[in-house]
């Protein structure tokens, strides 16, 4: 619970009650378990970061943890794809005292939108955007692919989409890239074919849920995709 992983537990206050989805924008496009639509859902968590090992992630003032909680049915896309819903929790870990022992599991979950419990293993590596996000006029000499696989801040791999709105639509900055959630790890990240072991566990379209925060407030709408 005190350490940064994907899978594992993740500290949570007792006294805070556990988010559930409405289900209101589930679909029947499940290719496991069918018909979500209506069900209200527990949340997972697969994710928790502690700032100690991830300085570079936007943490608000006075908070020293993210945590991404997933619904794990598809939801109605805002596009033309699916992917589970997401949200962001920016969290005071010194002030959790009382911690909730295990969370609730959800009713209904798709197997691929489930991780299995990894520790992390991180690296650091300068990235330059693909040529979907390189501004006009900009050469892109000797820049290296980005990295496809799970990572923290950089660029999207865009493979079978692309940008569109990037635009916050509270204060109308433009959105960078949180995080990556891939669906393999590699041993040379950038080398996107390599047949590789799924570590993680869950499948997002063979890419990655890649979610995109608002740099003026993290707390402002996020834009999620599977690419
Ligand atoms: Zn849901
Ligand atoms: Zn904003």
């Amino acid at each position: 619970m005190t350490d940064s992983h994907i899978g594992g537990p993740v500290l949570w206050p007792r006294d805070e009650p556990w988010p559930y989805c409405d289900g209101s924008t589930h679909t029947d496009h499940g290719f496991d378990v069918g018909d979500g639509r209506g069900v209200h859902n527990a949340f997972t968590a697969p994710v928790q970061l502690y700032r100690r090992d991830f300085p570079e992630l936007p943490f608000p003032d006075g908070t020293d943890l993210f945590q991404l909680l997933l619904c794990p049915l598809f939801h109605e896309p805002d596009a033309d794809t699916f992917w589970p819903d997401v949200r962001l929790v920016w969290r005071d870990s010194r002030a959790v005292a009382d911690v909730l022992a295990a969370p609730p599991e959800p009713a209904l979950s798709e197997p691929i939108h489930r991780a299995r419990p990894c520790v992390l293993s991180p690296c650091r590596r300068v990235e330059h955007p693909t040529p979907h996000e390189t501004p006009e006029g900009v050469s892109r000499d000797g820049w290296a692919e980005v990295a496809v696989s799970t990572k923290v801040g950089g660029w999207a791999f865009w493979y079978a989409s692309g940008p569109g709105d990037m635009e916050c639509p509270e204060c109308g900055a433009r959105r960078e890239l949180l995080l990556a959630l891939h669906t393999y790890e590699r041993a040379e990240p950038e080398f996107c074919f390599e047949p590789e072991a799924r570590p993680v566990g869950w499948d997002f379209s063979d890419g990655a849920l890649n979610v995109w925060v608002c740099p003026g407030d993290v707390r402002h709408p996020i834009k999620v995709n599977t690419d």
